[in-house]
């Protein structure tokens, strides 16, 4: 054999370098499912069953186009990882040479060149060619400055002509619109919510669903409402919805939240951008053509095209400069277990069991739910950075380490001290009684920080500013909330430390 080619669970791009000068003849393509994929992190079963199912729909294509193909199912082989599935390969069928797309997780490609090393085998490592940038344009484009979002998107639109002039300015006359895109929901709520996409669960998935639910039946999450695309087919119906029905609101309410409504006006499309039945250029170019059709406002269509062109690919150039050292970091020395309840949704505040059990329900919660309801608790009750970070890869149908873990620790635990974000994203329950319907179903005040009624955000936001009032003194960002800190009496802030203790204590006891 001259090459073996490996794919991974989420490299189903039909476009991928891979196919470049593939010879049937004298090179082998390799797909294997493994137990250890589903259970380094705990993971939610729909998780699962999206990547084995998306998985085995992209094997029948390739046998379908007579592509040769050694497929590993669950169930049907000893290997619990990827490195042992493929060391027996490597024995048996003594390749020259093993290729493989760069991986989104550093995890795996170290075990899979091990894996090689142990045999003697090159393993070549192509660009990935789904993404509009490489880590090494990112990394020199970064040089030794910290590298803000904003700038490298700036780039990303010049390169690729996305909502530019003739003469080379941003449409409109502005680079960003976020100021527009911050809006909450009348009090009667969303209105002309878009119908969420049909389910499609054929053969395959079905066999998945039993598949998961023989080996993985104690991990979190259930299957019945299992609806995620595992074909470009079906990942394009769901991004035409969003286009045809969802996109013109999309910016106006991209932080807003409400009970009972999971999905809102978002686009449900990170999944299958992730595991790459959607390209990312083509879905950008789509929303652009919509705004120069007049069917969509310009703020919606650049708040759009941001999160992918931006921030898709921002945190994927900061994953590989940053990696591994980001995993270990801790600057905030945040020790205390993530609560359990975080696996079950059972707790008496309203937004984090919204949160958590649609999260539990669909392994989807939208942006502003993950950085300021789940990822804001975490980091206020001061929970290890590295338990949120595996909470996170477990219970989301997108997560994968490259784009999860820059959001997780960098973004919303402020883990890395700011490689990512310039200042803790850190708010009260006030945030989440403006942009959303939860406190009014809630048993807590947002506005009280001592009492029995207090917010448990609240309570944790003072104490949060109390406990780390040195760290962040003359932080040219945190001077405002620190100077509101320091307003207060030292009466109120003994009972604010009080409380929190009495709340921690609490938890403990669960
Ligand atoms: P929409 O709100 O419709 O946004 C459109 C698309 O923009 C998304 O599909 C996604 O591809 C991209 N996007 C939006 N925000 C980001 C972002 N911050 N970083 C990268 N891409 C972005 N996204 C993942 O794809 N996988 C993850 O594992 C993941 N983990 C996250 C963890 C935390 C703590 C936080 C705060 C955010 C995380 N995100 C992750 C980013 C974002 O929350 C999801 O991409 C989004 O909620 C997916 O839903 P959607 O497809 O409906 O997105
Ligand atoms: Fe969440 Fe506090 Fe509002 Fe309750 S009152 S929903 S705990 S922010």
């Amino acid at each position: 054999m001259r090459k073996l080619c490996l794919i991974l669970g989420d490299q189903l791009d039909r476009d991928s370098a891979l196919f470049k000068d593939f010879d049937p003849e004298q090179d082998k393509l390799w797909m294997a499912e493994v137990h250890e994929e589903s259970t380094h992190v705990w993971s939610h079963k729909q998780r699962i069953t999206l990547f084995l199912s998306a998985m085995r729909h992209f094997a029948a294509d390739l046998e379908e186009k007579g592509l040769p193909l050694d497929y590993l199912q669950l169930g049907k082989h000893g290997f619990s990882t990827l490195a042992d599935a493929l060391a027996d390969t490597l024995q048996h069928e003594k390749p020259q040479e093993v290729w493989l797309v760069r991986p989104g997780d550093y995890r795996v490609l170290g075990n899979l060149f091990k894996a090689c090393r142990d045999h003697n085998v090159l393993l070549r490592q192509l660009t990935d060619k789904h993404f509009l940038s490489t880590p090494t344009e990112f990394k020199h484009w970064a040089g030794e400055k910290q590298p803000r979002m904003e700038f490298w998107y700036r780039e990303l639109r010049k390169r690729y002509s996305i909502l530019m002039t003739k003469d080379g300015k941003p449409v409109g006359g502005k680079w960003n619109y976020d100021h527009d895109n911050r809006g909450a929901f009348p009090k009667t709520g969303p209105a002309n919510l878009p119908s969420p996409p049909d389910p499609v669960t054929d053969e395959v998935t079905q066999a998945v669903i039993a598949t998961v639910e023989e080996h993985f039946p104690n991990h979190p999450g259930t299957l019945d409402s299992f609806q995620w695309p595992v074909t470009p087919q079906q990942a394009e119906a769901v991004l035409q919805r969003f286009l045809d029905h969802v996109l013109p609101d999309f910016g106006q309410y991209q932080d807003a939240m409400w009970t009972g409504q999971p999905f809102l006006f978002h686009s449900l499309i990170a999944s299958s951008l992730n595991l790459k039945l959607l390209n990312p250029l083509m879905v950008i170019q789509q929303a652009e053509a919509r705004y120069h059709n007049r069917e969509a406002p310009l703020a919606a269509v650049e708040g759009f095209i941001r999160q992918i062109l931006g921030w898709r690919e921002y945190v994927r150039g900061l994953y590989w400069q940053q990696m591994p050292a980001w995993y270990s970091m801790n600057t905030l020395e945040a020790e205390r277990d993530l609560p359990a309840f975080y696996w079950t949704g059972e707790t008496e505040m309203t937004c984090l069991r919204e949160s958590i059990g649609q999260t539990l329900t669909h392994g989807y919660a939208h942006h502003i739910q993950r950085l300021m309801v789940t990822g804001l608790f975490a980091q206020l009750y001061g929970t290890n950075p590295q338990q949120v970070h595996e909470w996170y890869l477990a219970v989301y149908v997108d997560a994968v380490e490259w784009v999860e873990l820059p959001n997780t620790l960098g973004m919303s635990q402020y883990a890395d001290g700011g490689v990512m974000a310039s200042k803790p994203y850190i708010a009260s329950g006030n945030y989440i009684n403006k942009m959303s319907n939860y406190c009014k179903h809630c048993r807590f005040k947002p506005a009280q920080s001592t009492g029995d009624d207090a917010c448990p955000f609240t309570t944790l936001f003072w104490d949060f500013l109390d406990r780390h009032e040195a760290r962040f003194s003359g932080h040219p960002r945190m001077g405002f909330m620190l100077k509101n800190l320091q307003r207060k009496s030292s009466d109120e802030r003994e009972a604010i430390r009080e409380q929190a203790i009495q709340f921690f204590a609490a938890q403990n006891q669960q």
